[in-house]
């Protein structure tokens, strides 16, 4: 699947728009639309709650963007925070050195009298089997030698714009849990082994952003610090190594979960070249994004080097007392740390899906019920109608209090299922004529309406007083089949 049909698809269904668009676009933030952001919700809602509300040792903190600009010098960001980059000495574009092979690139093949060609990323010309030596996008210029890039965004603090008042946009969340690791430990009084979870905004001035929301220089990181200490066993092993391992699994099942195919996903172990001189040990959990396997989320064990740094340049204590030992210790860290955007990114190429129905293309987002923008819509099957329409409206202001639901008139039944469909919305309800009878006539109706599964496109007719009942199961365990089956079924 092509990324340009995801990001057609969010700009024209309100998912995801480019950030500032009416003055040309930044290219490197964008915005979540109306439904953008109920899918982005709903990730990481679920992740809040699988991670903090459901574990007994987990709990939850959100510090500020703005932090102590010390904080950054502690943590080897201000002087190791750095991407290398080359420049072209002919057109001038920058290049993050180490990423440069996954971008298309330009050529003038010699064996062709010259011709341009675009090059797959990585691939050598099939012509001549020349590989990229020169800038990817103009095919000219040489390349300058890489030069070392800091990625924080530098602003000022206070109403002064000198050295002394320099702060930085966090470029992740991480530090805000390890500089607050004592007041966690000591107002909830917890004992190790224990994690803390935040999910908030992180900038980076990227070199190059790209691939839509997957590298921007503004996104959202889902980050989990958990504390471990290195002295205890567990199985026979140190208990940091067998946290990481459990974290690892529970990570990679996660997404899962929720709808991601198995095949889909691949864990890819650091080797020692790439590990920070500070870990013992990296893997990342890859996605097979249309650009390719990327990384989706890291899990690394950090030791005790965060701690240790923060405790040397602040000059406080920020060990754990170790009652069984009688000793204080420095916890090791274990730190799932995943992008929010980059999770929707997955969720939505996972979920696309073209089929034909009928002789005609149908595009369905097959969401997880959890993840979904929308849970139910209601459209009415004639909007000429008054009281249909006004049953309708009623119907949405009910299942609304418990459930996402949208109401719409805006076109025929069949464009309205297509638009649900292209949402992802699990379930559609239709009120039409039989509904509500004809008054004139007398008749009361039955007082039912037709609910049409996204998936199968079953349809069922089920009483309006039982579409809490129904519903109620729908989004909870039950599956279609085993609710459909009370009901008579409906014609498509
Ligand atoms: P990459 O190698 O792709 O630059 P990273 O290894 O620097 O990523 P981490 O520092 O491990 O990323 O950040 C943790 C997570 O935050 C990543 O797995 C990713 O999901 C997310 N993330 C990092 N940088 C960006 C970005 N520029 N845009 C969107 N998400 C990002």
């Amino acid at each position: 699947m092509k990324m340009d049909v995801i990001v057609s698809l969010c700009k024209r269904r309100g998912f995801i728009f480019q950030s500032s668009e009416i003055y040309g676009g930044t290219g490197s933030c964008w915005d979540y639309g109306p439904l953008g952001v109920e899918l982005k919700n709903n990730i990481k809602a679920a992740w809040w709650r699988d991670n903090v509300h459901l574990r007994p040792d987990m709990v939850g903190q959100d510090a500020s963007i703005l932090m102590h600009p010390s904080v950054w010098k502690a943590s080897g960001h201000v002087d190791h925070f750095t991407d290398p980059m080359v420049d072209c000495k002919a057109c001038q574009h920058r290049f993050r050195a180490d990423k440069i092979d996954e971008t298309p690139w330009v050529h003038f093949c010699p064996a062709t009298k010259n011709n341009k060609f675009t090059i797959p990323a990585g691939e050598p010309c099939s012509h001549c089997g020349a590989r990229r030596t020169l800038c990817p996008d103009c095919g000219a210029g040489e390349l300058t030698p890489p030069r070392q890039f800091n990625l924080m965004f530098k602003t000022f603090m206070g109403p002064v714009e000198e050295d002394a008042a320099v702060a930085y946009l966090r470029p992740e969340t991480a530090q805000g849990i390890f500089v607050n690791f004592d007041n966690v430990l000591q107002s909830m009084r917890l004992k190790l082994p224990f994690g803390v979870a935040q999910v908030g905004k992180a900038f980076r001035n990227e070199i190059t952003p790209g691939n839509f929301i997957f590298r921007s220089r503004e996104f959202e990181q889902m980050e989990i610090e958990f504390f471990v200490n290195p002295h205890d066993v567990v199985d026979g092993r140190p208990a940091d190594e067998v946290w990481h391992d459990r974290w690892i699994e529970d990570r990679f099942g996660w997404y899962q979960r929720y709808g991601v195919r198995r095949e889909n996903l691949q864990i890819r172990e650091h080797d020692k070249g790439e590990l920070a001189h500070y870990a013992k040990r990296t893997v990342d959990i890859e996605y097979h994004f249309p650009m390719g396997w990327s990384e989706l989320e890291g899990i690394a064990n950090r030791t005790d080097f965060d701690l240790k740094q923060h405790a040397q340049w602040s000059g406080k204590t920020l060990t754990y007392f170790d009652e069984e030992r009688k000793t204080h210790v420095v916890p090791y860290v274990i730190e799932p740390s995943a992008g929010a955007d980059r999770s929707v990114l997955a969720f939505l190429c996972d979920a696309y899906q073209e089929e034909e129905v009928r002789g005609e293309k149908r595009v369905v987002l097959r969401f997880h019920r959890d993840i979904a923008p929308v849970k139910i819509a209601v459209l009415p099957l004639l909007k000429k109608r008054a009281d249909i329409v006004a049953t309708g409206h009623e119907l949405r202001t009910r299942l609304a209090r418990r459930w996402v639901t949208v109401y719409d008139d805006t076109a025929a039944i069949g464009r309205l299922y297509r638009r649900q469909d292209e949402v992802g919305t699990r379930y559609c309800v239709t009120v039409d004529v039989k509904t509500v009878g004809d008054r004139e006539k007398g008749e009361t109706g039955d007082q039912k309406v037709t609910i049409r599964e996204r998936d199968s496109m079953e349809q069922i007719r089920v009483p309006l007083a039982d579409l809490d009942t129904v519903f109620g199961r729908l989004m909870g365990d039950a599956g279609w089949s085993e609710v459909a089956a009370a009901y008579p079924r409906a014609e498509a």
